[in-house]
């Protein structure tokens, strides 16, 4: 990555002379000069590293002076393997980029120019030790002058393997709809005015194809969106560069960080508000929209826009030639694994693409982009992917022997362990896709061989349905052992790890299901854990989950579940909130759009309980509230009702709802939300704005964690509390919650290198195991 061109350059701009060489376990260096001087080198070294290098720390020793002159980069020891961990993907850095917009540069306006700080590396790696022989370049033969730039120690190009040149490098072309080649000499011309004209472009990227079209053409946008069968799912947006961010959306500086990091994640940012203007809703194909505006359907109703900047050459050269905003979504059918193979990219998106960018450089393995928001200060990733993969995560824990977490169901990673690191896998996406499963055991084998792991040990969640669970089967009965952990302290383990948080911990785990040992769905839950073990010591308390999966299609289920549980239209309540007699006609009122029929069915499943399971889960109480307010009675995607109340919280309003912790059965107590549930529809009867009753719901979900925290303290003496579960992408919940509960003396963990949703649910897997291998 790097390395030991930056110590040669920084030991020649300091006048110190001796040697560098990339050792099993790090890099040595051998340096000699005037005191002063060499605590520079050690400042510089510390501070300055090239980007893609982490230094994990540093040790000096005193030598005796030799004399030595010159300072040189030697061949790495025979005979032992290297153990250079093999670096993510990376974005363009600025001198590629002088380059190729230099027009007496070689490289000018080549789309695939890189060097040792940047370009392409996981994605590209067949296996290790990491060099062009072993990756997808292989097939490439360096030209004369690139490989002068590659042995010469003083380039940046020095041991570049992904390098190139337009002379001996990859190359773009073009297909049409039918997937026959065009050919034509400016092929990002004509993608540039199909995309102009309204048309979608499947463009072949770092880790899998993109679909891009227009971000500022309603009629492009929704092209996309009736070509791919997405609704209201937000898309990605890619804009030229921070400027055009900044016009979009508010940032901050965490945010820009971010946004402009080598991993070049999307990040969720806060929209600004529109000016409203003619020109917005009706735009012309074609047309320039001068403020650059987003099409409404890119984010439908939404607060909050993903964007991202350019991360390849190809992109910069793109957006260059757009000028334009384009969304550039994951090239796929919904709830398949994106496309990344030349082979068959027409045949899986055909019907969407108009046109195909491809390009003779092979994707080895996907890679979804990383999605990371801001909250409280700091970065949460939703999605750890691209640009972030394989970087190691320290275990808190050392695990004694290698092992393999597969993680949960949807939205998975799987996590690969040994001794004191754990690697993340890429986003693997929904194991209901048979494509997706069918590919795990094949993405296992290569992340660990990248990671030189052989598991003997797999690791599982308890659910009995998940295909996870099934892989988990088969592997044992191939000579692994299994341990199974428990879904919810798989996520309270994970935030409590990446903090290298070792001691009790109080875990809020607040998530939309997780399998729990008494058989129930678990999902708003308060654990006392350690890394190994857990008591669950509060739970929201259980309410049907009326017809299981159609309930989490259907919040109106969960409304009127929440609405029976509390008693709504039943006498001897406190009246409060009381539609009066059976409350059957009133709760077909509250529902409108509902077949009353279906409400009807809907009252049968609850009255008998058949194929109802009971849930603790908040995921599903924020689905019901928003059902309640009117927001949202069905949903197309996970978490789409609960992302729309959020986004309807009118800020300036500062009230609550009554929290109620009451005796429990399952667990010492319970967190009752049938007053929550009384006062929204008081609320709504009376007219309320659908906002306040958002904000203030928000207000008392992040009471309850406050005052389930405080209930368990007392019991047992605990300060540290993790937040974990995807609820905690609830932005106006966080930050509400923590600086609630530090006013109250609780340290707080959040996540920042994992997601707090089931992306991350593999990685707490792998910590219980470590932690439980270790006896801890
Ligand atoms: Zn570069
Ligand atoms: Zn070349
Ligand atoms: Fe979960």
């Amino acid at each position: 990555m790097g390395f030991r061109p930056f110590v040669h350059g920084l030991a020649e701009r300091l006048g110190l002379s001796g040697w560098v060489r990339n050792d099993p376990d790090g890099v040595f260096v051998e340096i000699e000069g005037e005191p002063a001087r060499l605590d520079d080198f050690l400042k510089a070294l510390r501070d300055g590293p090239p980007a893609l290098a982490e230094v994990e720390s540093i040790e000096a020793r005193p030598l005796r002076p030799r004399g030595s002159r010159g300072f040189r980069i030697v061949a790495s020891r025979e005979g032992r393997s290297e153990r250079t961990p093999l670096p993510p993907d990376a974005a363009s850095c600025p001198e590629c980029l002088r380059e190729l917009r230099d027009p007496a540069d070689r490289r000018h306006g080549y789309p695939f120019l890189n060097c040792t700080r940047c370009g392409p590396r996981f994605t590209i790696v067949r296996s290790v030790p990491y060099d062009r022989a072993r990756t997808t370049m292989s097939d490439f033969v360096l030209c004369d002058r690139c490989r002068e730039e590659c042995e010469d120690p003083t380039d940046r190009r020095f041991h570049a393997q992904p390098t190139a040149c337009p002379g001996c490098g990859p190359k773009l072309s073009l297909l049409g709809a039918d997937g026959r080649k065009l050919a034509d000499p400016d092929p990002l011309g004509r993608v540039a005015s199909a995309l102009l004209h309204g048309r979608v472009v499947a463009v072949k990227g770092l880790g899998g194809f993109h679909l891009a079209c227009d971000a500022t053409s309603a009629e492009a946008v929704g092209r996309l969106r009736r070509r791919k069968a997405r609704d209201r799912k937000p898309f990605a947006v890619m804009v030229p560069d921070l400027d055009a961010a900044r016009r979009l959306c508010t940032t901050d500086p965490e945010e820009e960080a971010l946004l402009t990091s080598v991993a070049a994640p999307v990040v969720l940012l806060r929209r600004r508000e529109d000016p409203p203007s003619a020109a917005g809703a009706e735009h012309a194909a074609g047309a320039e929209d001068a403020a650059g505006r987003i099409a409404p359907g890119v984010a439908p109703e939404n607060r909050y826009l993903g964007l991202m900047l350019p991360y390849t050459p190809l992109h910069h050269l793109l957006l260059e030639r757009v000028g334009r905003p384009l969304v550039l979504t994951s090239g796929n059918r919904s709830g398949e694994p994106i496309a990344c193979r030349n082979e068959d990219v027409v045949e899986r998106l055909g019907g969407i693409a108009d046109l195909f960018l491809v390009h003779d450089r092979p994707i080895r393995t996907r890679c979804d982009d990383s999605v990371l928001q801001v909250a409280c200060g700091g970065p949460v990733p939703i999605r750890r992917s691209r640009g972030f993969v394989p970087r190691p995560l320290p275990l808190p824990v050392r695990a004694s022997e290698p092992l393999l977490a597969l993680g949960g169901h949807l939205k998975n990673t799987f996590c690969v362990a040994a001794g004191e690191h754990a690697h993340l896998s890429p986003h693997v996406g929904d194991l209901d896709d048979p494509e997706a499963l069918a590919g795990l055991r094949e993405q296992i084998a290569h992340l660990c061989s990248l990671c030189d792991v052989e598991p003997t040990l797999v690791v599982r969640d308890l659910h009995p349905d998940y295909a996870t669970t099934r892989l988990a089967d088969e592997l044992e009965a191939e000579g692994l052992r299994s341990v199974a952990v428990q879904h919810h302290h798989a996520h309270v383990a994970s935030c409590a790890a990446e903090h290298g948080h070792r001691g009790p911990v109080i875990g809020v785990a607040f998530d939309g299901s997780g399998y729990g040992p008494d058989g129930t769905v678990w999902g708003g839950e308060f654990l006392l854990a350690s890394l190994s073990g857990f008591r669950r010591v509060g739970h929201l308390a259980p309410v049907l989950l009326p017809g299981g999966e159609a309930a989490v299609r259907e919040p109106w289920r969960m409304a009127l579940a929440h609405v029976r549980r509390a008693g709504v239209g039943r006498r001897g309540t406190d009246g409060s909130g009381d539609l009066g007699g059976s409350g059957t006609a009133e709760v077909r009122e509250l529902f409108p759009d509902v077949d009353p029929e279906r409400i009807e069915g809907v009252e049968e499943l609850l009255r008998s309980g058949v194929a109802s399971p009971p849930t603790s889960s908040v995921g599903r109480l924020f689905d019901a509230v928003a059902a309640l307010v009117g927001i949202r009675t069905t949903v197309r995607f996970e978490a789409e009702a609960a992302m729309a109340l959020e986004a309807a919280v009118d800020a300036g309003e500062h009230g609550s709802y009554p929290v109620d912790l009451v005796e429990g059965e399952s667990a010492p107590w319970t967190w009752d939300p049938a007053r929550i549930v009384h006062r929204v529809l008081d609320d709504r009867a009376a007219g309320t704005a659908e906002g306040r009753i958002a904000a203030r719901f928000h207000k008392a979900v992040a009471d309850a964690v406050v005052a389930g925290c405080l209930r368990a303290r007392a019991e047992c003496g605990v300060e540290t509390v993790a937040l974990t579960g995807g609820v905690f992408l609830n932005r106006i919940l966080t930050e509400r919650a923590v600086p609630a509960l530090e006013r109250r003396g609780f340290r707080v963990l959040l996540h920042r290198r994992t997601p707090p949703g089931d992306g991350g649910l593999s990685f707490g897997q792998a910590v219980v195991a470590a932690a439980r291998l270790g006896g801890d």
